[in-house]
């Protein structure tokens, strides 16, 4: 097993960055941009020709699946069970999340390209951003966006009143029914869909729990499910798809399972991304 005692160093913050440059719409924007795309991503999509010789994205659709608080350390405990994911991933990153890793701070911080100090969400509340986030930029150059999130939580909550389209509902299941039909109906340049089941169970039943491993493994089963039909329905596409956790989690005594401390079980998590 790696040492657990060292912090990644990709910030989560180059996930923005990096989906506006796939579907071809980082211009005009630098102040909000920290710093810059994935380079291994990018260099990986240069020699899987999703990327051409002169630097500019193939890509037309990205789906990005955020799972909560599936950590590093999980990954490299469970690789077995990530085995499914790794097959249809041709890159992964090991993203260090922001300060405190807690999910609205976190989510703010991947879909604005900013540190919290600078985004405003500083601890575990959601207001609504009132900085500019993709959700502003992609609608603002043409581009359709949706959104598919649980009510209440954090993505359907901090990135209201954008010109995207919502589909908030009260169970995951039926925001992954809606992400399936999405993908049929074949309409969107970007769609974002949350499942926080493993966070769930993991405060409850800790990080390793049965429970909370066979949520996780609900995760791997559904990215691995959308991969089968975005491959299926979106052949005249290039489309980038990630697996992206905002952060990792930790083992405790109450709860039994918890996140938010300056420590690598929570601030490293772990992105895998497919090119299709
Ligand atoms: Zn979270």
């Amino acid at each position: 097993m790696k040492d657990n005692n060292i912090f990644n160093t990709t910030p989560i913050t180059k996930i923005r960055p990096t989906i506006e440059f796939f579907l071809g719409a980082d211009t005009e924007h630098d102040k909000t941009i920290e710093c810059g795309v994935l380079e291994k991503t990018l260099e990986t999509a240069k020699q899987l020709g999703f990327v051409d010789e002169n630097g500019k994205s193939k890509v037309d659709r990205v789906f990005m699946y955020n799972p909560d608080a599936i950590g590093l350390w999980i990954y490299q405990e469970y690789k077995d069970l990530f085995k499914p994911l790794e097959n249809i991933t041709q890159v992964r990153e090991d993203i260090l999340t922001v300060y405190p890793p807690v999910t609205p701070v976190c989510f703010g911080s991947m879909y604005t390209g900013m540190k919290p100090e600078n985004h405003g969400i500083l601890k575990y509340e959601k207001p609504v951003l009132q900085v500019n986030t993709i959700f502003d930029f992609l609608p603002s150059v043409g581009k359709k966006v949706a959104i598919v999130c649980t009510q209440g939580d954090s993505i359907a909550e901090i990135f209201k009143g954008r010109k995207v389209d919502y589909f908030i509902y009260p169970t995951i299941d039926r925001c992954n029914k809606k992400a399936e039909e999405l993908i049929i109906a074949d309409n969107h340049d970007l769609i974002v869909l949350y499942n926080g089941n493993y966070d769930y169970y993991m405060h409850r039943f800790t990080p390793k729990g049965r429970k909370s491993i066979n949520e996780l493994r609900k995760n791997i089963d559904t990215y691995c499910a959308l991969y089968e039909l975005i491959k299926e329905n979106w052949k005249q596409h290039r489309t980038f798809m990630a697996f992206a956790p905002d952060h990792g989690c930790h083992r405790s005594i109450f709860p039994p399972g918890n996140h938010g401390k300056n420590i690598p079980k929570d601030m490293n998590t772990v992105h895998f991304y497919t090119f299709i």
